[in-house]
């Protein structure tokens, strides 16, 4: 089954929205592998953005991102990837519609309170950063009430 991480950006968390977001993924009928509340170094956050090392924005968003805790999840189920970007919703608040996460809830790109992985492979690479430990092995009592 396909997995994907989600971060609870800095501002996510201070503004009360750790209840709220993980709710609807939980709603939605996605199960809940992995779950920790975590201040990371800027190395760290340098290593998870590589990809956006060239951008103008990125030091800005390394400072945002190690400026308080986030909320560190894997969340499974089918298309998983696909469906969490679009419950999250637009990169910047002011194109995301209504009904997302960003669309709802933020304003300026650059306190869009909440990651997802864009890809598959992206979130092999982040779920093993972020989880090297690994997440937990359980499946939800629920599959045949979601899955047909
Ligand atoms: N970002 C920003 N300014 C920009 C573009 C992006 O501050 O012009 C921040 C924003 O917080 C975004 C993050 O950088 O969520 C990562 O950018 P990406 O293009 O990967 O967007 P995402 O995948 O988060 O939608
Ligand atoms: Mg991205």
């Amino acid at each position: 089954m396909e997995q994907t991480f989600i971060m609870i950006k800095p501002d996510g968390v201070q503004r009360g929205l750790v209840g709220e977001i993980i709710a609807r993924f939980e709603k939605k009928g996605f199960t809940l592998k992995g779950l920790k509340l975590v201040s990371v170094e800027r190395s760290f956050a340098e290593k998870h953005y590589a990809d956006l090392s060239a951008k103008p924005f990125f030091n800005g968003l390394v400072e945002y991102i190690i400026s308080g805790p986030v909320i560190a999840m894997v969340w499974e189920g089918k298309k998983v990837v696909l469906t969490g970007r679009k419950i999250i919703g637009a990169t910047n608040p002011a194109d995301s519609a209504p009904g997302t996460i960003r669309g709802d809830f933020a304003i300026d790109i650059g306190r869009n309170v909440i990651h997802g992985s864009d890809s598959v492979e992206s979130a092999r690479k982040e779920i093993a950063l972020w989880f090297p430990e690994g997440v937990v092995g359980w499946q939800t009592s629920l599959q045949p009430w979601i899955y047909e």
